[in-house]
């Protein structure tokens, strides 16, 4: 039996070609969904980075515009009466605080203690005479990475991308070294902020040189599963402070924005050089200041994302409603502002930081959801070609088994009607009984070389659909009877106890006669067939529910449980091997259904109690539609 092995072979062959593939592809797309997280987070990220880099270099350009607006505004000489030039100034630009006047040696000449003082003078006096007098340092805060730009190594490359600037004419030798100076700037803070080494080196210099870091209100990316060494690295602030002396910081200026921490509150000194020499100033008005940023800061809210700008304390500037629980100092993306403004930040946040995570897990359940939907469908798939396949092959087999069987049943036959013929031709037989029994033997075989041929011959017209039928009304009693009593003599012959019992009395049916005498006569043949010990074959007619009955019973070989429902399909037989004790056809049971069937009946098969098969033809009795039809008119 091959069968069975080869689908074993083409079942291996469907899980290498089909399924192992598509195992591969499932494991590839989820995969690829882990990278997809992983770049929606980086293009979101790159994309606050994008727009945070923006409004610091808006903001950047707004200090400086502070420094010119209040440098223009300023009064060029105060003449002898400071205050009255210091309070106009002070009337005329908002951006203006407490001002005040030094003489070139850092005199304080306004605010004076011996003046009568508003408040605000005397905090300015209380927090910064010290200060300006120059008798006390504050820190300066300075940008690390262009402050030891040459201990970043350049990058691989960036030599080549940074050609040095051809001297051709004096108007220009200004301008080049300038633009490549911009340039190696760039290049230096790019590589500050993207290799770990070149920040290390920075820092390490610093603090060689005494510098403190600066701390940062905020750590970026702590919401991000990123790196944690990463996120460490990026919360260093860039800039680092030195204390330094007024006269150091305005040595060799014109004028200048220092900003300076009172009592942890961040405030900006601006200073301006007169022609006389003396110095002219102010403590920047902290609200003014404040809002001159917020008008240059795009919208706060847009696009799933909050951008706002955190003061030294983390503290937003301005923050949309209903985001007070909110963590500011945990940005997803943030900068530091400016030397200018230590300790502030431009910082962007998701306004929904569960959104991304949930539609990733949207995207990964629907590809889940996508994949078994596909591994059930290639399943299914597979499963009815490997099913179809078998079918075909067991088929296949079959026809070629039917083939043989059905040479082995015409050539029995043939060789007994030989031997009897040529035996009674040569006249060695001359006992008269004897020669009439071996012409009903003939008879006999003759009868059953009919039979298996009507069978395939029948077969082939019924699968093409082209099978006649003569359909009349008849006693399917008397028919049945008329049978057993012509296959009597040979059944008894061959050792067979026949009986024959009609319950029903007529038992009229429309059918072709022909073809359920063949029905019969299969069911009668296979009762013979497969009856081994105990030779007793009982054919009866009943009457139920409108119904004719004729069952053939036996008390043969039996058919076993898991077989009794295949028996009716084509050329199936229950010992399929060639050395079967029982050669057949496979096709009496399906002829005889078919036919059944055709006359509006059934076959079908029981187990009979006791041993044996017991196989019943039902067909609709015919009287009881006549009656029907007479009652009509
Ligand atoms: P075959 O030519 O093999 O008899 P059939 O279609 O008539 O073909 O029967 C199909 C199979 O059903 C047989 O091969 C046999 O195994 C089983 N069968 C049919 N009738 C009987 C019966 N009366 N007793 C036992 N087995 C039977």
């Amino acid at each position: 039996m091959n069968a069975p092995r080869l689908s074993n072979h083409l079942r291996l062959l469907f899980i290498l070609a089909v399924l192992a593939p598509c195992a591969v592809l499932a494991f590839l797309s989820i995969r690829s969904i882990d990278r997809e997280e992983a770049f929606l987070e980086k293009r979101l990220q790159g994309a606050l980075d994008a727009e945070v880099s923006h409004a610091v270099s808006l903001i950047r350009e707004d200090l400086g515009r502070v420094q010119d607006d209040l440098t223009a505004g300023a009064p060029s000489d105060v003449g002898a009466d400071p205050r009255a030039a210091l309070a106009a100034w002070k009337k005329a630009a908002p951006l203006v605080g407490v001002p005040f006047l030094l003489s070139s040696d850092f005199r304080i000449l306004w605010p004076t203690r011996d003046a009568y003082l508003a408040q605000d003078d005397l905090a300015f006096l209380n927090w910064n005479r010290d200060f300006v007098t120059d008798a006390k340092a504050t820190p300066i805060y300075q940008n690390v990475a262009l402050l030891y730009k040459d201990r970043i190594p350049a990058p691989v490359g960036a030599q080549a991308a940074a050609p040095a600037a051809p001297e051709t004419g004096s108007g220009n030798k200004e301008a080049k070294p300038k633009t490549q100076d911009f340039r190696v700037e760039q290049q230096a803070l790019a590589e500050f902020e993207l290799s770990d080494s070149a920040r290390k080196r920075v820092y390490d210099e610093a603090a060689r040189q005494g510098q403190k870091a600066v701390s940062r209100t905020v750590s970026p990316q702590a919401g991000l599963p990123a790196k944690p060494a990463a996120a460490e690295s990026r919360a260093e602030s860039i800039y680092i402070s030195e204390p330094r002396k007024f006269s150091e910081i305005i040595a060799g200026r014109e004028a200048g924005l220092i900003p300076r921490f009172i009592d942890d509150k961040l405030s900006l000194l601006f200073w301006k050089r007169l022609a006389s020499g003396r110095i002219v100033g102010c403590v920047a008005d902290d609200a003014a200041v404040r809002s001159r940023i917020l008008v240059r800061l795009p919208d706060v809210v847009s696009q799933g994302r909050i951008l706002t700008v955190l003061d030294e304390n983390g503290r937003p500037l301005v923050s949309p409603s209903g985001q007070d629980s909110r963590d500011w100092r945990r940005p997803l993306v943030a900068r530091e502002v400016s030397e200018t403004l230590p300790r502030w930040e431009v910082a962007a946040y998701p306004t929904d930081p569960g959104a991304m995570a949930s539609q990733v897990r949207a995207t990964r359940l629907m590809m889940a959801v996508l994949i078994l939907a596909l591994f059930a469908v290639i399943a299914a798939a597979g499963a009815w070609i490997l099913h179809t396949l078998q079918s075909e092959m067991i088929l296949a087999r079959q026809k070629t088994t039917f083939v043989t069987n059905v040479s082995h049943e015409l050539k029995t036959p043939l060789t007994s009607i030989r031997m009897f013929s040529e035996m009674l031709k040569e006249g060695r037989q001359p006992d008269p009984a004897k020669q009439r029994a071996y012409l009903g033997l003939m008879a006999a075989e003759t009868g059953r070389l009919t039979r298996l041929i009507n069978n395939v011959l029948d077969f082939s017209k019924m699968e093409k659909g082209k099978r006649a039928y003569a359909r009349k009304r008849l006693d399917a009693g008397v028919l049945v009877e008329a049978i057993v009593e012509s296959e009597c003599v040979r059944l008894e012959h061959d050792g067979f106890a026949v009986f024959f019992a009609n319950a029903a009395g007529p038992a009229p049916v429309e059918a072709d006669e022909e073809a359920l005498e063949q029905a019969v006569l299969n069911l009668l043949s296979n009762a013979e067939k497969y009856s081994a010990g105990t030779k007793r074959i009982e054919v009866e007619i009943g009457r139920a529910d409108g119904r004719i009955r004729i069952d053939v019973k036996d008390r043969g070989i039996g058919i076993p449980a898991a077989e009794a429902s295949k028996i009716f399909r084509e050329f199936y037989r229950v010992d399929r091997t060639l050395a079967a004790p029982v050669s057949g056809s496979g096709l009496g049971l399906t002829i005889a259904r078919r036919i059944a069937r055709d006359q509006g009946g059934d076959v079908e098969y029981r187990p009979r109690e006791g041993g044996g098969s017991v196989f019943r033809i039902t067909l609709p009795e015919a009287a009881k539609r006549e009656a029907k039809a007479e009652a009509k008119p």
